[in-house]
């Protein structure tokens, strides 16, 4: 039975889950350490002078949604392997562990789950496998998803080699990357918050965006993701703000907040849960 199939008349058919600072709390430490990271790649490999850094960092982000996505748009060249490797490379991951309440949350829903984070694939799996959510998820888009022509990858990279999943069998199918494509040949990096690269997540996953609630911890993320007509949810807030339909200051009141994702599915919730435990998670990159 595909997912539609299993989510026939409720309201919510998919899942879709920003990763960093939304899956885990930012107290985490990660996003300081990333920033500081991305901030000495700057003065170290970029050779931007040392005052400058901070508030080019900043404000690059601001602007382009990451400060890679800016620094490329500058015309700053470099590798995207060695710039991700660097900034994730040294990051704290001992802090995270493994949280068997979130992952038991997640299994006892019905909706196709998928990860949309601006990060690369190897940082996407490292934190999914440190927070024990490894098989929780259908698919990863990441970086390489919707920057394939700066990095040419293999649309399709799975877990394992048992692991791919097809369009036929439910799964992503990336089709239609025509999107990301198009971006990408103009060299400029694709990522939240902008509407485009929102968007493109929706046609690669294949999912109907006003059957979607999107999960951000991002301001800017949520209202481009109600722009882009997703039913969306602020985490680690815990008032609403412009665009959200609902704010979580943790992951974790999911159920509390937002019952209607668990609405008439008792029935069918015990197989769910055996098979998603069979399913392991396909990055699309
Ligand atoms: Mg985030």
């Amino acid at each position: 039975m595909d997912a539609a199939g299993r989510t026939t008349g409720t309201k919510y058919e998919c899942l879709l889950f920003d990763m960093d600072d939304t899956l885990y709390p930012l107290s985490s430490g990660l996003n300081l350490a990333c920033r500081k990271n991305i901030q000495d790649y700057m003065l170290r490999h970029l050779n931007i002078e040392e005052s400058e850094v901070p508030r080019m960092c900043l404000e690059l982000y601001k602007e382009y949604g990451t400060t890679m996505a800016g620094l490329k748009a500058l015309g700053y060249e470099f590798d995207n392997d060695e710039f991700h490797a660097f900034v994730h490379g040294r990051l704290p991951y001992d802090t995270l562990k493994p949280d068997p309440v979130l992952r038991s949350l997640l299994l006892s829903t019905l909706q196709r789950k998928i990860i949309f984070t601006n990060s690369d694939k190897k940082h996407a799996l490292e934190v999914l496998n440190r927070l024990g959510l490894e098989d929780c998820f259908e698919g990863i888009i990441c970086f390489e998803t919707l920057n394939p022509a700066l990095e040419p990858v293999e649309f399709m990279d799975a877990l394992d080699d048992n692991a791919v999943l097809s369009g036929d069998e439910g799964g992503l199918d990336i089709t239609d990357s025509s999107a990301a494509n198009s971006v990408s040949s103009k060299r400029r990096v694709l990522c939240k918050p902008a509407l485009e690269a929102i968007e493109a997540a929706i046609r690669i996953a294949n999912v109907d965006p006003k059957k979607t609630i999107f999960f951000d911890d991002s301001a800017r993320n949520i209202a481009s993701g109600k722009a882009a007509g997703l039913h969306t949810v602020i985490v680690g807030s815990s008032v609403l703000i412009p665009g959200a339909d609902y704010a979580l200051s943790c992951i974790h009141n999911m159920k509390e907040a937002i019952a209607e994702i668990w609405e008439g599915e008792e029935g069918e919730q015990q197989e769910q849960v055996i098979q998603s435990t069979t399913v392991e998670t396909v990055v699309l990159a």
